[in-house]
């Protein structure tokens, strides 16, 4: 981080700043040059804030020059990391496919379709219990019974169960889900975060609505400075002026997610497209631009569905995608999990 002080800025006055500074556990490389001084500060800058700074009346500007995210930072971990999910890998070199319904409705539903999902190939089943609708009348999910379906289906099938917290006091009722989802809508939720990473529960985290590339990695470093490694970061669309989709596919999110952090990525796009006949396309360009796996929402009976029908697919539908998912993964040199 690079501190850039005001012209005539009196020696008394620097040298205050820079035992501030340094009481921070950085050191200072000073520079005076003719038209600006300048301090280089040296080490661990994460717990040097830069508004702190900004606020100080001396301080011109003040520049960051590494990224305030360490533990989920690529250059700090150069190799992938995986999560083990019930025997199954996430990550490094695997491809995942976590299906299901948007929310769990009754069992004759989940269990159906946890069984075609199972048939197709799918590697997790998801489906919300709670579901975190925009309007409170909306069917809010069979909350601890949706849980209790959640468990039966992964008794009968044998697939892990993911499905998504609302809140730090859930964490008890949470306990055997096998991967807990952080939605798009709690992906700043920083004491349900902070929570998440005091348990070593593998996380899958949502990019937010209108969330920064930024701002995920934030919300990751949260779980891991925590202790908690198992994080699985998620791409479901962002919100643009585009009208015409329910949300945009952000695709150079996967390989930016690559290229600087070493966590598993998967790509949504069941909530990106908001309509069926595009999750399928969108899910290969996923694949093509290297994610390590996909979520697909697959309803029974869409047109009865309680939650997000019009993108979900029909099981027949799904197992046609997942022909193709599994030719396009292996292609890409992915073990199918
Ligand atoms: C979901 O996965 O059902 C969901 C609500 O997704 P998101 O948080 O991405 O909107
Ligand atoms: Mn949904």
């Amino acid at each position: 981080m690079i501190v850039i002080l005001r012209p005539d800025t009196a020696e008394g006055r620097i040298k205050q700043l820079i035992a501030q500074i340094e009481e921070k556990g950085v050191s200072i490389h000073f520079s005076r040059g003719v038209h600006e001084t300048i301090l280089g500060l040296v080490g661990d800058t994460t717990h040097v804030d830069e508004d702190w700074l900004r606020a100080i009346d001396i301080v011109a500007d003040v520049r960051r020059i590494s990224e305030p995210y360490k533990l989920v930072n690529r250059r700090f971990h150069p190799d992938d990391t995986h999560i083990d999910v019930c025997g199954r890998r996430i990550g490094e070199g695997t491809f995942a496919v976590m299906a299901g319904p948007c929310s769990v409705e009754s069992e004759a539903q989940l269990l159906g379709v946890a069984q075609a999902v199972k048939a197709s190939g799918a590697t997790c089943l998801r489906g919300g219990a709670f579901k975190p609708r925009t309007s409170p009348y909306s069917f809010q999910g069979l909350e601890n019974q949706g849980l209790a379906l959640l468990r039966e289906a992964r008794r009968v099938t044998g697939l892990p169960i993911v499905t998504e917290i609302m809140s730090e006091m859930q964490l008890d009722d949470f306990a055997d889900v096998d991967i807990i989802q952080v939605g798009a809508r709690n992906m700043q939720n920083f004491r349900l975060l902070k929570e998440l990473g005091h348990s070593k529960k593998p996380v899958l985290l949502k990019r937010g609505l209108s969330s920064t590339m930024e701002e995920l990695f934030m919300s990751a470093e949260y779980i891991l400075a925590g202790g908690n490694d198992n994080v699985i970061l998620c791409e479901r669309g962002i919100r643009t002026f585009e009208k015409m989709i329910r949300n945009n596919l952000d695709i150079s999110a996967v390989p930016l997610i690559k290229a600087k952090t070493h966590l598993p990525v998967i790509v949504d796009p069941s909530h990106a497209a908001g309509i069926a006949w595009m999750v399928e396309p969108l899910a290969r360009t996923a694949i093509a631009a290297g994610a390590d796996g996909l979520m697909i929402e697959v309803h029974n009976d869409p047109q009865k569905a309680l939650c997000d029908g019009a993108q979900s697919l029909r099981p027949d539908q799904f197992d046609a995608l997942m022909q193709d998912v599994r030719r396009r993964a292996e292609f890409e040199g992915k073990a199918m999990q």
